[in-house]
């Protein structure tokens, strides 16, 4: 089968690998860029996908050269400890990995480079569906939620930009504390993210640190501005911390909320954030794109690549899942980032109170591994 893929980012990567697996199909993956590369800072993986990595022989490089997380504190400018997430009350000896994009994106890119029914063409921006270099067997869509496109499809659909983004640098950082991702919380106007990300291609830790910000003030901010509130919320911490924050640069990023009512339209199928992008607050985004490129495959190999029977399949497997996770992170985000005051206060009581109570505590490491398909029943995704 000919296969074209529009996008190299992890949705696209993994999917070429899965589908690899039959040497019957013949894959090219277009991207825009001259080069093969991923642009960020740190990603958390969750349990969610780690079996994903596990399928594609990439378990033990993810724990080599990630960080394990246990728990995620939340803190805030009173110093109270608002909330903390354990992985520990959704399993023993459950953990996300903490690691930088770029090394991940790497083993993904390493092991397509060794096979032989994979090419590349890049420097190829793919702006029309209609394109005549896309005739193939299966189109599949992942070139991202600022995909243009999407809209070309008549599928229900909508996008909308987060009106917070995040500042993101990177730091190596030996002293801060092993295995947690630490938030720093002034309401919902300020946010600090500070999550071990695992060691470079130098082999010292690394901590990606992310900054909220509005999207209206990502032209007007000054370094100065954003350091002084860094440095309150740091203030029990080194020096040497607020030295390396002041010394790094700084890069903003976007996120916008897709909705598709389906993702699949004759013999093209949306995968990655192309289908449901959404806010990184709950650390899903990665991890659902590589969910997304199993799942794919799978349906494909059960029905023995008969696309019509397929992509309708892959709609209905991945629905619920997605579906879950856009409402969640639809609902959560403002708490994090908005101007209201009032939801930062909410959350402050809220959280403080539920976490003394298992059951919460249950629901919120059960949707922080990445598992979750319902509000009501406990159903959690088959692979
Ligand atoms: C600040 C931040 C923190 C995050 N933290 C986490 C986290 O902790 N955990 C997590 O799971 N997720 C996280 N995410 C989300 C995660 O990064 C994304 O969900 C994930 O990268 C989506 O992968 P993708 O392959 O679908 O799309 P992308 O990574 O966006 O890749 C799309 C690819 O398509 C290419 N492309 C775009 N347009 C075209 C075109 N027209 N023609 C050809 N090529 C094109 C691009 O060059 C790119 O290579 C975070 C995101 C942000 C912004």
């Amino acid at each position: 089968m000919k296969i074209k893929i529009i996008g190299s980012g992890f949705a696209g990567l993994s999917s070429a690998l899965y589908l690899s697996r039959n040497p019957s199909n013949f894959i090219t993956i277009y991207d825009k860029f001259n080069r093969v590369q991923s642009v960020g800072a740190g990603i958390l993986i969750q349990p969610s996908s780690m079996e994903v990595l596990r399928k594609l022989n990439l378990y033990d490089d993810l724990l080599k050269r990630g960080e394990k997380i246990y728990n995620l504190v939340g803190i805030n400018h009173g110093d109270r400890q608002v909330f903390l997430t354990s992985y520990n009350d959704y399993a023993t000896q459950c953990f996300g990995v903490g690691i930088h994009r770029s090394t991940l994106f790497q083993l993904l890119y390493d092991q397509c480079k060794t096979k032989a029914n994979i090419e590349f063409k890049l420097e190829r921006e793919i702006t029309s569906l209609e394109d005549q270099s896309l005739f193939s067997d299966l189109l599949i869509v992942a070139n991202g939620s600022h995909s243009c496109l999407r809209e070309q499809i008549p599928i229900k659909q909508s996008y909308r930009l987060y009106p917070y983004g995040c500042l993101w640098t990177t730091i190596e950082e030996e002293y801060t504390v092993p295995n947690t991702l630490y938030q720093y919380l002034k309401y919902s106007r300020e946010m600090l993210g500070m999550l071990p990300s695992g060691v470079d291609d130098h082999g010292k830790r690394i901590i990606s640190v992310f900054w909220s910000l509005p999207v209206t003030s990502r032209n007007t901010y000054t370094k100065e501005e954003i350091l002084k509130d860094m440095k309150f919320h740091l203030r029990h911490q080194k020096p040497e911390l607020i030295e390396k924050l002041s010394q790094a640069n700084y890069s903003f990023a976007v996120y916008a909320d897709v909705y598709m009512k389906k993702y699949d339209h004759k013999n093209i199928v949306f995968i990655g954030d192309a289908a449901h992008g959404m806010s990184p607050q709950l650390g899903q985004g990665a991890n659902m794109a590589l969910l997304d490129s199993y799942f794919l495959n799978k349906v494909l190999t059960e029905s023995d690549n008969n696309v019509e029977l397929a992509l309708p399949k892959y709609t209905s497997i991945r629905s619920p899942h997605i579906k879950f996770y856009g409402q969640a992170s639809k609902f959560l985000t403002p708490l994090y980032q908005s101007d209201q005051q009032l939801y930062g206060r909410f959350r402050d009581i809220f959280f403080s109170i539920a976490k003394y109570m298992q059951f919460s505590r249950n629901i919120s490491s059960q949707i922080l591994c990445g598992k979750k398909t319902s509000w009501i029943r406990n159903k959690e995704i088959e692979y």
